[in-house]
């Protein structure tokens, strides 16, 4: 795959600049199970519409969809406000709350600094913890301190770091930073008393099912002394995305659970202080991971627990016949390379 079939799908997929009307408007909202420390509690997810990611138009993620769910332009602070003041209407002090904005919230292009630290003080006092998502070089001394002032509560930044090998995540993620760089900024999070989250990839193309676990799980052991909650995230099928081109010609698979159960079953021993999760997008159906189709909830419902929980053993006595198809394909995949 050359930059230049990856430049022009990303450029493919970022809509017009959008009216008014639409960006009054969040993407999405819902509520979701999840766990502070060993209790569970509810989530509140909270995806805003804003100008998006900016990487997506220098070069894009091969497996990231997210630029369509964005505004073409960057939202003002005035429009920015409607779509808080519309998601807080549904608010119901869940303790956890999670703001996406399909980038980085922390980037001003996308986020102006005064509409960063007003979203932040809707849920303080409200919300135990909140999470953000970011890109790391936008995790900065100018970023972090307004928003520790502004909630009171816990902070949680999220970086998809992907993977922890500079050759995956240049040439088949397709990221425009290093591993170097997301390490070092999770530092800096913790030098800030922020908690650091980071997002593992299960499969980018052009790995094997076999090489995307080993790449996973050696990523969880070189990533977990450097975040306090690493999640392995699965490819699933986004449109307008070089995965997508991929799989629409035979040559993708997205990962088997199978795999997942294995990564976190190998990730779990060497995870250290950090917590290890999964919450698949897409789990089971076609576009997302999955096995035969007859194990899939009963893995997916594994999963989930082993994720809530802390506790894996539960993923030790999973059982289907399609495990034996999944040991000889994860070898076998017609287009592997060495990482
Ligand atoms: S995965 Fe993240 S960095 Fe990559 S294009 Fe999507 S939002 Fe941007
Ligand atoms: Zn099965």
């Amino acid at each position: 795959m050359t930059g230049s079939v990856a430049r022009t799908v990303a450029n493919d997929r970022r809509p017009p600049p959008g009216p008014a009307e639409s960006a009054r408007r969040y993407v999405n909202q819902w509520t979701e199970a999840e766990a502070l420390g060993t209790e569970r509690v509810s989530a509140f997810v909270l995806i805003l519409r804003t100008r998006g990611c900016y990487w997506a138009d220098v070069k894009g993620c091969s497996m990231c969809g997210y630029a369509k769910d964005t505004l073409g332009r960057s939202a003002t602070p005035e429009e920015l406000g409607l779509q808080l003041d519309a998601a807080v209407a549904r608010y119901h002090d869940e303790p956890y709350v999670k703001i996406y904005t399909s980038g980085s919230f922390l980037d001003d292009r996308e986020v102006d600094p005064a509409s960063r630290e007003r979203l932040v003080r809707a849920f303080s006092g409200r919300a135990r913890r909140l999470l953000i998502e970011t890109l790391p070089e936008f995790v900065t001394e100018a970023t972090i301190p307004p928003l520790q002032r502004a909630f009171e509560g816990e902070l949680e930044v999220a970086q998809g770091l992907e993977s922890s090998n500079p050759d995956v995540l240049a040439r088949f993620v397709n990221k425009g930073s290093t591993p170097a760089e997301y390490f070092a900024a999770a530092d800096r999070l913790r030098a800030f008393g922020v908690r650091a989250k980071g997002y593992l990839l299960l499969k980018p193309p052009y790995l094997t099912e076999d090489e995307s676990i080993r790449d996973v799980v050696a990523s969880v052991g070189e990533s977990a002394g450097r975040f306090d909650t690493l999640s392995i995230n699965p490819v699933h099928i986004q449109g307008g995305t070089v995965v997508e081109w991929l799989f629409r010609r035979g040559r993708y698979r997205p990962p088997w659970l199978w795999s997942l159960v294995d990564a976190m079953r190998q990730g779990a021993t060497l995870r250290g202080n950090a917590r290890l999760v999964t919450f698949p997008t897409a789990g089971g159906l076609p576009r997302g991971p999955h096995n035969c189709g007859r194990c899939d909830s009963r893995v997916l419902a594994a999963l989930e627990t082993a994720s809530l929980d802390q506790s894996f053993a539960g993923l030790d006595d999973l059982a289907c016949a399609c495990r034996e198809t999944w040991a000889t394909d994860r070898i076998l995949e017609p287009i592997g390379i060495e990482a």
